[in-house]
């Protein structure tokens, strides 16, 4: 078997390359894109590796695995997003190890992470998740707000002690007028993107793409993509 580290330094090596590429395609500046890797489900020794070989981002969607993990690499220069569903009862946990919450999609969620932010004398990005194939006053199928409630979620956000606006996260459609169609809706939440920042100037995260349509994410204007197998591998299970 090959040895972890050289296995996970190709395959970033390969991601990069993509990156590259897509900007290039764009005429972007390859500054302009960062790197998120979703490290959930593999182990901390991982995240220690890729900390090593330059990554300075990482995600994970679940408080019990990314509690620990966080805790073991708390000594490394990493920056811990959140991107899955969160639940209230494990914001105060997620406050205390999380720079940035990717996943904020309803009012009570933003009050907790407020309250958190708050107790833990932290401030927490926040990115409005957007569903785009919901309808008016509903969920996304894997989280987010239906676009009608980005300016509510937002401006409650940036009213909130503890708490700053940073943008907008979207994961491509499975389903509905997106299915398979993924620069489109891309493009569709950078429209939402360029709507927030006249009132948020600031908020100028622009979170989509993963291992399978980081390219179309960068041609839309994406400035974070979020990719776990591409880097890590084929997960062992659904996460
Ligand atoms: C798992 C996950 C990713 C990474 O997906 P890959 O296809 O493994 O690159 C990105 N975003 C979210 C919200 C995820 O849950």
């Amino acid at each position: 078997m090959r040895d972890r580290r050289t296995e996970l330094a190709e395959n970033l090596a390969k991601v990069e390359e993509r990156i590259a590429a897509a900007c290039e395609a764009a005429g972007r500046a390859r500054e302009e894109v960062t790197l998120v890797v979703v490290t959930k489900t593999y182990p901390a020794d991982d995240v220690r590796l890729l900390h090593d070989l330059g990554v300075r981002h990482v995600a994970e969607n679940r408080d019990q695995d990314a509690a620990p993990k966080a805790a073991a690499c708390s000594d490394l220069d990493l920056t811990w997003h959140f991107v899955g569903q969160l639940q209230t009862n494990k914001v105060r946990s997620v406050a205390s190890y999380v720079d940035i919450v990717q996943s904020v999609d309803r009012l009570r969620l933003v009050s907790a992470l407020s309250a958190a932010a708050e107790r833990a004398e932290r401030e927490l990005g926040c990115l409005v998740q957007v569903a785009l194939d919901a309808e008016s006053g509903q969920q996304g199928a894997r989280g987010g707000v239906a676009p009608d409630g980005i300016e509510e979620l937002a401006a409650a956000i940036a009213d909130s002690p503890g708490l700053r606006l940073d943008g907008l996260m979207t994961v491509a459609p499975l389903a509905g007028p997106y299915a398979g169609r993924q620069q489109a809706a891309f493009e569709r939440l950078m429209e939402f993107s360029s709507g927030l920042r006249v009132a948020h100037p600031a908020a100028n995260m622009v979170s989509a793409g993963m291992s399978a349509d980081l390219e179309q994410a960068v041609a839309a204007g994406a400035t974070h993509v979020r990719v776990g197998t591409a880097v890590l591998g084929v997960r062992p299970r659904l996460g």
